[in-house]
């Protein structure tokens, strides 16, 4: 029989995390959205000591072949929880980031000791993933950044953007980063790595950080590499190039996706949430309680309105539960993270904007936090892939098209 019930483990984080967030992340959150107000130290301080013992406990699990069943549910409920307390805070969070679920997909179990045991112990630490360049976002064959090899080093050179949690990842804090270079600019795809600088490193440096739209808690930098030598053993999977047309060790760089599309999805859902609580509770305020139980013709506008908000976002949601739910069954989740991303980044973006609409003026106002919700929830429509790619990608899945046929 299917259930849709969480356990008891689950609705015990999902209700731990919210509390947090209602506590400690709302109070702070409009003053956090401005990049002056400097960083979170308290949130952040105050987080570190959980994911210190959430990365310890998994490091654990990981030599004794022996997790937690639920752990990719586990963090998108934690994900979505925090995002419905702030976006931009949730990403300040510190911890391995989308450097871990790089690390995690394609490391080697040495690899991952070496790179991940910085976040079981001492001060806060990121971790980041610096895919994009100027001329390579979605188009990742694009990637210019190069990593050749001399002796027993590799040296990379180029330019990313974008890099979120660049700035404490690669400078203000001994993380890590995650960087895509191409070891053979005549392979496309196929010639595409990842390799792991570490903090400090000679030759990384942090150029800048944007000012922007949404998320402004966050850090997002431009992270420059120039004769960064790094060790050998630094790349994350095979360095064969295994065939010109292949893409053997793409595919391996891309299995990053898998975990990270539901993390972003998560945080969609979490601020679409988010909006439409708030729209709840201020139509409450006014005498207006959305009834669920009359016929179609029998509702108001606002009532059909809040109505299918209300039924875009558990959809999301369901997708998000999914995707991740298949990945803690050691099910191969390509298409459901690519759905739950592409459908959870667009009921963010509308479910927010709505909210807007619905309030009018006190939508737009920064009385409250709508205006905010419908800034931050941009993002997750656009990073992790935007909503076109992943569309993109659903379709040759199901499709059964290769990314030549279908692009
Ligand atoms: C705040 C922020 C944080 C970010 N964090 C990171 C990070 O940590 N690491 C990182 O590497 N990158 C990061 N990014 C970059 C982000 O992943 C890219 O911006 C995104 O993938 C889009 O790539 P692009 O900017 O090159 O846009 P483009 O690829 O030029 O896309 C522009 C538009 O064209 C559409 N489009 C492109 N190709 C197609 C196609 N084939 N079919 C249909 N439509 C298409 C896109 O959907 C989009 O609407 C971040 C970006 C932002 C804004």
């Amino acid at each position: 029989m299917i259930s849709f019930d969480m356990s008891p483990a689950l609705e015990n984080i999902r209700g731990m995390v919210r509390m947090m967030a209602e506590g400690q992340m709302r109070p702070i959150a409009r003053k956090h959205d401005s990049h002056e107000a400097g960083k979170p130290w308290d949130y952040i301080n105050f987080m570190w000591e959980t994911v210190k013992a959430r990365a310890a406990e998994s490091g654990r699990a990981r030599k004794s072949g022996d997790g937690p069943r639920e752990a990719n549910l586990q963090m998108v409920l934690a994900i979505e929880a925090l995002s419905w307390g702030d976006a931009g805070l949730y990403l300040c969070t510190p911890n391995a980031g989308l450097a871990g679920f790089a690390i995690e997909a394609v490391g080697t179990p040495e690899q991952k000791e070496r790179f991940l045991k910085r976040f079981t112990e001492g001060a806060p630490k990121w971790g980041a993933m610096a895919i994009t360049e100027a001329h390579a976002g979605s188009d990742t064959a694009a990637i210019q950044t190069t990593a050749v090899r001399d002796g027993d080093e590799w040296v990379l050179n180029g330019t990313k953007i974008f890099v979120t949690s660049g700035l404490m990842a690669a400078q203000d804090s001994p993380g890590i980063v995650v960087v895509w270079a191409t070891v053979d600019r005549t392979a496309g795809r196929a010639g595409i790595k990842s390799f792991v600088v570490e903090a400090g490193t000679p030759g990384m440096k942090v150029l800048n950080v944007e000012n922007k739209l949404g998320i402004r808690a966050s850090d997002t930098a431009t992270i420059v590499f120039e004769d960064c030598r790094i060790p050998l053993d630094n790349i994350l999977g095979s360095a064969e190039v295994a065939s010109k047309s292949g893409t053997a060790g793409f595919k391996g760089a891309m299995a990053t996706f898998d975990a990270s599309r539901p993390a972003v999805a998560a945080s969609g859902v979490g601020v679409a949430q988010a909006a439409l609580d708030g729209v709840k509770e201020i139509l409450k305020q006014q005498g207006i309680e959305v009834r669920h139980d009359v016929p179609d013709q029998e509702m108001t506008a606002i009532e059909r309105d809040v109505l299918d908000m209300e039924a875009q976002v558990q959809a999301a949601r369901l997708l998000t539960y999914r995707a991740a739910w298949m990945m803690d069954q050691k099910r191969p989740n390509a298409l459901e993270a690519s759905m739950s991303k592409a459908k959870a980044g667009s009921v963010a973006t509308k479910v927010t904007q709505k909210a807007v609409e619905i309030l009018g003026p006190l939508g737009y106002s920064q009385k409250h936090l709508f205006e905010k919700w419908m800034r931050d929830a941009k993002i997750t429509d656009i990073y992790e892939g935007t909503q076109q790619i992943n569309l993109l990608i659903v379709a040759r899945r199901l499709l059964d098209f290769s990314s030549n046929v279908l692009n």
